[in-house]
């Protein structure tokens, strides 16, 4: 457990950025001017870096990050983002950015398990959602190979129902987190 300080360091940093006025070189409107949604992690090594490695600034992308960057379900909310930044926000172009060392390449039900218990979950919650027809091992599936999990979320998003005729191209890249050098796993141009 922290020391329960960050929230108020938080509010703290957000009076300054106020009274600074810091704001101001922030401002844009809700429409991405490049037209595109970049679908990446979570990872804290990426906070910055991606935008910086793709040179993308303020207002230009809207950005979904998610433990993994992938699309599990065809209707669960990270491809109800990707739907809404399409359809209602004008972005016509997506791109799915892995990254090497994920951890969600690692983590599966049994590591999972292990650290919900450490933190305090009772195996009695566990074993009750189970039973209550969670599939842990589905929810959790862990995947071997980056490259490969890039090209399934693709795969996922341009074949969806409600974007397929609309021909949006959908782009698959791996980056470093390290030194954001960037790698073409699908150019949604021609593939
Ligand atoms: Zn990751």
């Amino acid at each position: 457990m922290n020391d329960r300080t960050n929230l108020y360091q938080i509010l703290e940093a957000n009076d300054r950025f106020i009274s600074e006025q810091a704001y101001k070189s922030y401002q844009t409107d809700k429409f991405p001017d490049k037209r595109i949604v970049i679908l990446t992690c979570m990872d804290t090594r990426l906070v910055e870096l991606l935008e910086r490695a793709m040179g993308i600034s303020q207002g230009q992308a809207k950005i979904i990050r998610v433990a993994g960057a992938q699309v599990h379900h065809p209707f669960g909310s990270v491809m109800h983002s990707i739907l809404i930044a399409v359809h209602m926000l004008e972005a016509d172009e997506v791109i799915v950015v892995g990254h090497h060392d994920c951890g969600m390449q690692s983590v599966g039900k049994e590591i999972f398990v292990d650290r919900m218990m450490q933190r305090g979950i009772s195996e009695h919650t566990i074993r009750t959602m189970e039973h209550a027809g969670i599939e842990l091992d589905r929810w959790l599936r862990k995947f071997d190979n980056i490259y490969d999990s890039v090209r399934s979320t693709v795969s996922i998003v341009k074949n969806h129902p409600f974007l397929e005729e609309a021909g949006i191209p959908v782009h698959g890249l791996v980056i470093d987190p390290q030194t954001g050098k960037l790698e073409l796993v699908v150019d949604g141009y021609v593939d």
